[in-house]
């Protein structure tokens, strides 16, 4: 197990570390984003996208749990399972067939309510803020 810590004092920060990632992505990957609300799981995302040369906006699929992009490097499945009753539900959405396919990556936000189900080589990125250390202040911790 492998852990990076990253600590941004902007959201463009945040955006080129996801960038620089998603520059290095194979394919196959997922990326598992938590932290709480506002915390820049989205910006992550975002610059993923870019990353792979999506230039769609990019938002939160927070009522439809996933939205696919095609127009990139390699497919991006972003999903949002913030509004999931259960994980039961995360087959309907397309999970299993998505998930780990080697021609995409997937980002999962809220992927801590999905414990269950998550891929076991699965890549754990935690944002934190850290109000002492001023409001756009960031801590990223990734686990691989
Ligand atoms: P989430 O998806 O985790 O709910 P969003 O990515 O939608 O959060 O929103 C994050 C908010 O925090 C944005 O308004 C963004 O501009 C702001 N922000 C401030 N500093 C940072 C930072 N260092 N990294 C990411 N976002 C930041
Ligand atoms: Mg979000």
């Amino acid at each position: 197990m492998e852990q990076t810590v990253v600590e941004t004092y902007s959201p463009e920060e945040t955006f080129v570390f996801a960038r620089s990632l998603a520059e290095q992505a194979k394919g196959g990957e997922v990326f598992c984003l938590d932290g709480d609300l506002g915390v820049g799981k989205t910006v992550f995302a975002q610059g993923f996208g870019a990353g792979l040369g999506i230039t769609e906006p990019m938002a939160s699929p927070t009522f439809t749990i996933l939205k696919e992009y095609h127009a990139g490097r390699l497919a991006l499945y972003h999903f949002d399972v913030y509004r999931i009753g259960s994980e039961d539900e995360m087959e309907e959405v397309g999970f299993y067939d998505l998930v780990g396919q080697p021609e995409g990556v997937s980002l999962i936000e809220w992927s801590r309510l999905i414990e269950g189900i998550l891929p076991k080589d699965a890549i754990r990125v935690t944002i934190e803020k850290e109000p002492e250390k001023g409001f756009d202040y960031r801590r990223i911790t990734m686990n691989s």
